[in-house]
């Protein structure tokens, strides 16, 4: 089967281009252009229209205990809860595995990372997310708070026992990736620690945040995972805490380390109300370390329910909860905490949350080191992608949004004096290219012969957001999926994941360790490959918009 996607201005900052010319795909894959005078099996316009490879969102909460405990805390932003009021929260999201796999095929999104399991939830975020239509995904999973690393820090285990313990980690999760999420604050938490810094040591254990992030850094790094350690930082939401961040970046030492959801530590302290923007620091920090990446996790205004496994801070943000209902839950290692809220234009902390994430992505000159996130649902639903690609690509947009917010608050911030306009091509090199390298998948991102064919077609509409709402078209593994943003073919995509080898001792001393702990065989946690794949869709209705 030979497609060719037909004189479209094509972007692919992975190799080069940005020209008016044609795609082909062959069986799946992109493909040379045949010899003159092939003709096409299939051809479609897209004259007048953008040509990228398929997008790639890095952190986005959307399987797993976590998400899960949140729709069931939250069953009136359910689209199937009738009747309920026309505007609920998130009811412009929908949040079943099916809408999420439809939404992001509609604007264009085909990979999307769930950046937060916990190894012994690991099976039900699988099977989830082989439930969710379309995209391929991923999951990282979570160490640095469980008893069991922990214990080995402490009795000064050698690094080649950590090592292997990340490798039989991510084989027996199937993962991607590994994630830290607030370092030893989670286990501190059990010792009704409620503030927790990067050189607090963890009560019992005698290891400080700083040793648990360095020693999960070195060990990805040494076992050859292409993704970093990506890092959930101390001290989230905190007046002051872009001095964490910033301790952070210097403790990596020239070594890759990503920092999730940056926006959610670029708050400084000066101000009649203590709460100021540290974006430029920040975003100054970030240029001059070449190893480091981040992810804006951007506010937009609106409810939603904050998703998290650092559960120290959940606890401590449990007042906030707009409605008043929340949860927190405890267990080995991380624990969990869902709490709703609304986040105001015309709340000062709202506002300047807002601001201080477009500063950071205005304000990083590499657009290949810092990439796109609302830290789904906890800064914002994913569905608000499309206006904050509209507000990067234009100053005067976002100077009509700061026209409305408070004055106080944008007094705070430096984004009402920032030129800088996001070209298509950094929104390419942002959201495809950039993303498949950092994590290490060289088979999609970009355009090249070979790559999987992941293809976005917009229309090339002045209002950007709508744009990116509604892709013109879009391919998957060069299946056509969607046409004029509707869902229009369903198809189940892939697991993806790593499998660095490790000593075979391992293996036995954590089924020594969970039959002491827990009477539990290890079997609980390990994946099975049957449960990462879906072979066959069946029986779906089509997604309604
Ligand atoms: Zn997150």
């Amino acid at each position: 089967m030979l497609t060719r996607i037909a004189n479209g201005r094509v972007i692919d900052p992975a190799h080069g281009r940005d020209a008016i010319g044609d795609v082909w795909i062959r069986d799946g894959r992109i493909a040379d252009a045949p010899p003159n005078a092939t003709r096409a099996d299939e051809t479609h316009d897209a004259s007048g229209k953008i040509v990228m490879a398929g997008a790639i969102d890095i952190h986005s909460h959307i399987a797993g205990a976590n998400t899960n405990t949140a729709r069931l805390l939250l069953p009136e932003h359910h689209r199937a809860s009738l009747p309920r009021p026309a505007a609920t929260p998130l009811s412009t999201a929908g949040w079943s595995t099916f809408e999420t796999g439809c939404r992001y095929a509609q604007m264009g999104f085909t990979t999307v990372v769930e950046p937060a399991v916990a190894p012994h939830h690991a099976l039900h975020a699988h099977l989830e997310l082989a439930d969710t239509p379309i995209i391929d995904k991923a999951i990282l999973a979570v160490l640095g708070n469980d008893d069991f690393l922990l214990d080995l820090m402490r009795t000064k285990g050698n690094s080649e026992a950590i090592r292997d313990t990340v490798a039989w980690t991510l084989e027996t999760s199937r993962a991607l990736g590994i994630k830290v999420i607030n370092a030893g604050g989670a286990a501190a938490f059990k010792a009704n620690v409620r503030a927790f810094s990067l050189d607090d040591e963890v009560p019992w254990y005698g290891v400080s945040s700083r040793a648990i992030v360095k020693a999960l850094q070195h060990a990805v790094h040494d076992l050859g995972v292409p993704h970093p350690l990506h890092v959930h930082c101390t001290n989230l939401g905190l007046a002051g805490n872009a001095d964490t961040a910033l301790a952070t970046i210097a403790a990596a030492e020239g070594l890759p380390l990503h920092l999730a959801h940056l926006q959610f530590y670029g708050y400084g302290k000066d101000g009649e109300r203590g709460f100021s923007s540290a974006a430029p620091q920040l975003a100054e920090a970030v240029n001059g370390a070449k190893n480091i990446t981040i992810d804006v996790g951007q506010v937009m205004f609106g409810q939603t329910v904050t998703i998290s496994s650092d559960v120290l801070r959940q606890f401590n943000a449990r007042d906030q909860a707009r409605p008043r209902k929340w949860v927190i839950f405890d267990g080995d290692s991380n624990g969990g905490g869902i709490v709703p809220y609304n986040y105001r234009a015309n709340d000062f902390y709202n506002a300047l949350q807002w601001a201080i994430g477009l500063e950071l992505f205005l304000l990083i000159d590499d657009p290949s080191r810092v990439f796109f996130t609302t830290d789904h649902p906890n800064g914002a639903p994913f569905t608000t992608y499309p206006e904050i690609f509209a507000l990067l690509m234009s100053r005067d947009l976002r100077g009509e949004w700061i026209s409305r917010l408070p004055p106080a608050a944008m007094a705070m911030t430096t984004l009402p004096s920032i030129a800088r306009e996001y070209t298509l091509g950094e929104i390419a090199t942002m959201t495809r290219a950039a993303p498949a390298r950092l994590l290490g998948l060289n088979d999609r991102g970009h355009l090249g012969a070979g790559a999987g064919a992941d293809v976005a077609v917009y229309h090339d509409d002045r209002d950007r957001a709508a744009m990116f709402r509604s892709a013109a078209l879009v391919f998957k593994d060069g299946d056509l999926v969607v046409r004029d943003g509707e869902v229009t073919h369903y198809r189940f995509g892939r697991a993806l994941n790593v499998r660095p080898g490790h000593d075979a001792a391992i293996g036995r001393r954590m089924t020594a360790y969970y039959d002491e702990r827990y009477g539990l065989s290890d079997d609980f946690i390990k994946v099975p490959e049957f449960a990462i794949a879906r072979p066959a869709p069946f029986g779906l209705v089509p997604c309604a918009r």
